[in-house]
């Protein structure tokens, strides 16, 4: 996953790692921007490994029960990746915007 700003629409683009930087809103060329994965993301990444091996350990009979067991985890988890990219793409914007000051 990368960041990618666009000064036209003053917007950061959430693109995979094989696509172009485009902007999402209006397709012209954005500038990629590097941002460190924030401490959500290995929260995230941690409780759903918590929760995975939870189930593993305790070995529960029904799958039910184990994704009963999992479920709390995974929205948590999810909650934590949600926050991150959140924070993510305003550091991107931030970047960005800094970026495009100085190449005025
Ligand atoms: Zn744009």
């Amino acid at each position: 996953m990368k960041y990618a700003y666009c000064a036209s629409c003053d917007e950061v683009s959430v693109l995979s790692n094989l696509e172009p930087e485009r902007c999402h809103r209006c397709q012209k060329k954005a500038v990629p921007l590097r941002v460190r994965r924030p401490w959500q993301h290995w929260v995230a990444s941690g409780v759903i490994l918590a929760g995975a091996v939870i189930v593993f350990v305790t070995d529960l009979p029904s799958i039910a029960l184990r994704f009963g067991l999992l479920l709390p985890f995974i929205v948590f988890g999810l909650f934590f990746s949600a926050w991150g990219l959140r924070e993510s793409k305003q550091k991107a914007l931030k970047a960005g915007r800094a970026r495009a000051v100085e190449e005025g």
